[in-house]
Formats: C-alpha cells, sequence, structure tokens
C-alpha cells in the first residue's frame, strides 16, 4: 500500500472574511504551479484544507515541494482506502511508518458514516493492535504520543492520515502585494527577498552592475540567486540596471568620502522609478543596522532622503549568524560566497563616511547634473526572467560567451 494524496493545512489567521477566497485561491495556483513538473497530480479543496492527489508521483518528491510553498501551516501523508478492515490496518501500519523514530502512537477515529459497522472506540483498539504486532519496542500513549494518526470513515471512503510536517509558514505569494527586491550578489539581499516573500509579497529583483568593472560571472551569480528564490513563488523578473555611468561620474565629481551615499542615492532613485514603471509599491533591502559603513542611522536617514516609498529591511534587526543560517537553508549562501566583485566594492573607497547627512549630500549632487546618467541607465535597462526548473540564464550566459 502506498499513500495517495498529501493533505495540506492552512493557518487560519489570515482566513477571516473575504480574504479567505482570494488567499485559498492564491495557494492553489501557487501549489499547482509549484508541481507542474509532476503532471499527473491534481488539487482538491474541501472545507479549510487542500489535498494535493499523487496519481502515482512520488510521495517524498512532491511533499519537499509543498514544503517550500509559502502559506502552507503543516502537511501529511494520506491515503483513502475501501472502507474494509483489513485494509484499514494496512493503512494505519503504513501511516505509523512514515513517522521514523517514533516509539508511542495513537489513533483518533472519526465515523461520519453510521452504517459502517465498527464504531470509533472499538476502531481504536483494533488498529492499534496491529501496529502493536507488526513492529516492536513500541508503545500506545493517547497523552503525548510521538504521532497521530488519524481514521475517519466516510461515505465514500476511509481516510488515514500520517504525521505531520512542518511546512515553510508565512502568507501564499501574491497576497499582500508586490515589491522590488535590490538583490546584490551579497549573503543579505537574497534572504531578505525571501522574508518578504514569505509575508506574501510577490517581488521583482534590480540589479546593478557596472561591466566591465563587474564580469558577466558577478552578474550570473545573481541572477542564480533570483533563481533560487524563485523557488518560494514562481518567475522571477531581473532588472538589470547598467550603472558604469553613474558610477564614473561619481567617481570623477563627488569627494570620495561621500561617494558611497551618493551611489546609494542614485541607486534608490532609479529603484524608485522601476519600481513606479512596474506598479510595485515598495522597495526591499537586505540592510541591517550597524553592519557597514553604509548601514548607519545617518546613513540610512541620507539615503533614505531621496525616495518615498516604504523601504522594507526585514534583517534589520538581524545578526549576521542568524542571517547566515537562513541563507543555509534557502539555499542561497554558497551562491552568495562566490568570489566575484559587486559594483559596489569596486568603486567604493577604503573609508567611506560614517555619518552623513542630507545637507552635503544635496550639496554635493547639486554641482553635478545626474539626469543624462541616470536616464541612460534606465533606457539601458533590461529584463531577464528566471524561474525554478529553467536555467533562462545560464543559456544566455553561453551564448554571451559564444560571440
Ligand atoms: P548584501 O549582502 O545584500 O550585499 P551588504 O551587507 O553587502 O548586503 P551593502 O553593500 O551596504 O550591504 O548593501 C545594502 C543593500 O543595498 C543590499 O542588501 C542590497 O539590498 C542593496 N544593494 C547593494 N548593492 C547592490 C547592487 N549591486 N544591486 C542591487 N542592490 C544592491
Ligand atoms: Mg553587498
Amino acid at each position: 500500500m502506498k499513500f495517495d494524496r498529501i493533505m495540506i493545512r492552512y493557518g487560519e489567521m489570515a482566513l477571516k472574511g473575504k480574504n479567505r477566497r482570494a488567499f485559498e485561491q492564491k495557494l492553489q495556483s501557487n501549489i499547482a504551479i509549484k508541481l507542474k513538473k509532476y503532471s499527473n497530480t491534481t488539487i482538491q479543496k474541501t472545507q479549510g484544507r487542500m489535498y494535493v492527489l499523487l496519481n502515482g508521483e512520488d510521495p517524498h518528491q512532491v511533499m519537499k515541494e509543498c514544503q517550500e510553498i509559502f502559506g502552507i501551516h503543516s502537511l501529511s501523508f494520506a491515503v483513502k482506502i475501501e472502507k474494509d478492515e483489513e485494509e484499514m490496518k494496512g493503512a494505519a501500519l503504513l501511516a505509523f511508518q512514515d513517522a521514523k523514530g517514533a516509539r508511542t502512537f495513537k489513533i483518533s477515529s472519526k465515523r461520519t458514516d453510521k452504517t459502517f459497522p465498527i464504531p470509533s472506540q472499538e476502531m481504536n483498539p483494533l488498529l492499534g493492535g496491529h501496529i502493536l504486532r507488526h513492529t516492536e519496542g513500541v508503545t500506545v500513549d493517547v497523552h503525548n504520543p510521538d504521532v497521530e494518526i488519524k481514521v475517519e470513515v466516510r461515505h465514500e471512503g476511509c481516510y488515514v492520515t500520517a504525521q505531520d510536517y512542518p511546512g515553510a509558514g508565512g502568507l501564499p505569494v501574491g497576497t499582500t502585494g508586490k515589491s522590488l527586491l535590490m538583490l546584490s550578489g551579497g549573503i543579505d539581499s537574497p534572504v531578505a527577498g525571501y522574508l518578504t516573500m514569505k509575508r506574501g509579497v510577490e517581488i521583482e529583483a534590480i540589479h546593478f552592475h557596472s561591466p566591465p568593472y563587474t564580469s558577466e560571472r558577478a552578474k550570473q551569480k545573481v541572477i542564480d540567486l533570483a533563481q533560487e528564490l524563485s523557488k518560494f513563488g514562481s518567475k522571477m523578473k531581473i532588472h538589470v540596471i547598467p550603472f558604469t555611468g553613474v558610477q564614473q561620474t561619481i567617481h570623477r565629481e563627488m569627494p570620495e568620502g561621500y561617494s558611497m551615499t551618493i551611489m546609494r542615492r542614485m541607486m534608490m532613485r532609479i529603484s524608485e522609478r522601476i519600481a513606479e514603471r512596474n506598479g510595485l509599491l515598495s522597495i526591499t533591502t537586505g540592510e541591517s543596522l550597524g553592519q557597514v559603513a553604509s548601514q548607519t542611522m545617518e546613513s540610512m536617514n541620507t539615503i533614505n532622503e531621496v525616495t518615498n516609498y516604504p523601504i522594507i529591511r526585514p534583517l534589520v534587526s538581524m545578526d549576521k549568524i542568524e542571517i547566515i543560517d537562513i541563507s543555509r537553508t534557502i539555499g542561497t549562501y554558497d551562491i552568495s560566497i562566490r568570489p566575484f566583485e559587486d559594483c559596489c566594492t569596486v568603486f567604493v573607497p577604503k573609508s567611506p563616511k560614517t555619518k552623513p547627512t542630507r545637507e552635503k549630500a544635496n550639496y554635493y549632487e547639486s554641482n553635478v547634473d545626474f539626469n543624462g546618467d541616470i536616464e541612460k541607465a534606465l533606457q539601458e535597462s533590461y529584463i531577464i526572467e528566471v524561474s525554478p526548473d529553467d536555467h533562462t540564464g545560464q543559456e544566455e550566459d553561453d551564448f554571451d560567451d559564444l560571440l
């Protein structure tokens, strides 16, 4: 006997009133997108639950995919069987075996089909006894079991549900709006993107690069990061901004101590324009307080002056260790530590000002007209689209190599 479905439970919190339908529809379509390559699977919705019917697809592979979908609280394997005593025993044993290492269990039976002859009080010892006879060193614990096996006898059949697996939590991506993620090749911004997506936000990325000072490989790193992030949503756009012109003007015209602050202000201005153009209502960054020179309170204040868009900074209060831990679990860490230069590191002075002021930044900027550089960067910007299963970016890079 094999599991034929996965039961999906979602939290109740976001499910108030008319949000509920939108939430469920989005979750269902996100699951469908994620499971596209398991083409036999179908999704069934019942009261407050969803089931992925496996139709022969591998249960564990599909479970792993589902565990990356935001908005799911927990999941379990389940099987629908005939209302037959022997089948029920087999399914209960299968459900127990799924909980590897479990030493204690409990059977919780429910009979909604009263025409079925065995009442639920009798079902528990019947099925429990079968598990005890077929496994060693296992006991029943009705108060605090390692695993609870649920058996439900309904008119259309009997359902047996195994242990709970944790879901990714959060809200379905696409239910709380869209944000533009400033994605560098570093450790932090991908984690910031992940955490924002977890709150149901759909992400488009923006990346500033400065060829020929930064290489194709550095860009590829960002494409790979976006692709890794896209696992938690679906397709992801990366707006690539050629930033060399702006940086050269900064390098030539701005006092060294302010070049980093002004570079960030330029990035922010361009990001706002891209966000506006694409209907994205906020900007997300990987900034965290006190990490580097650009991330002092003074610096944030001076950089933030140039936009009135909400800036989402999910990492603002996190320690580097916590951020690294998340980047490891989401699979971006190994990409982030590839040793390619970032546009900021190429042009940035050794000792940038850690306490810039708005007044000085405005004064320095007023001596030079940056509009031409900004418009040119926007005009020359282009979009790369990545999705979890293809290698769009990779192919494009290979093509470049052929030229
Ligand atoms: P990260 O690890 O994300 O690179 P960081 O600790 O290196 O962050 P900074 O270099 O100060 O910090 O960058 C702060 C934030 O600015 C980044 O988290 C990112 O959101 C944004 N940013 C920096 N460089 C770029 C870039 N080249 N393109 C797009 N966004 C960038
Ligand atoms: Mg960085």
